[in-house]
């Protein structure tokens, strides 16, 4: 295949910030209509948005300077990193905050927590350029935390 067409698949298959923060808008709008809870409300917006700090820390490990935006966004649109850990975006976390939710009689913060990262790395396995096990923690280990071909966000 063309390497342009690559890129512009590429480009079209990607979860920008933009799309997380619209659908982490409308999911917890609904569920603050569900559960008339705020805290889930409020926790599971900036969770579903924040999860995506996780890959300011795979930028400081690989070039280990001082964050600048501008560098940083450049860094992941053009595919210039190597290294994949993006803790946060683990199906193996999922299950840990789920179980510390039960365990918590369900602790609102953890639940809006868990109800964010999940829809969120839903939505990275559908429109990322991913394979099925991207965001399982153990295979990303086992293959070194290495980009390789998948493309992130
Ligand atoms: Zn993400």
């Amino acid at each position: 295949m063309h390497h342009h067409l690559l890129d512009a698949c590429n480009i079209r298959r990607k979860m920008k910030i933009k799309s997380h923060v619209l659908a982490s808008i409308i999911f917890s709008t609904l569920l603050f209509m569900v559960f008339k809870s705020w805290k889930i409300a409020v926790s599971s917006f900036l969770s579903g948005v924040l999860i995506d700090g996780d890959h300011i820390f795979d930028y400081f490990w690989e070039f280990r300077k001082r964050l600048i935006i501008k560098e940083f966004f450049d860094v992941y649109h053009n595919e210039k990193i190597r290294f994949f850990m993006v803790i946060f975006h683990s199906w193996e976390l999922l299950v840990l905050l789920s179980i510390s939710a039960f365990l918590m009689s369900w602790n609102p913060w953890i639940v809006g927590v868990t109800i964010g990262f999940t829809q969120h790395i839903i939505l990275d396995q559908i429109f990322n350029n991913t394979n099925s096990h991207t965001y399982f923690f153990i295979w990303r280990l086992k293959n070194g935390f290495r980009m390789q071909k998948r493309f992130i966000n």
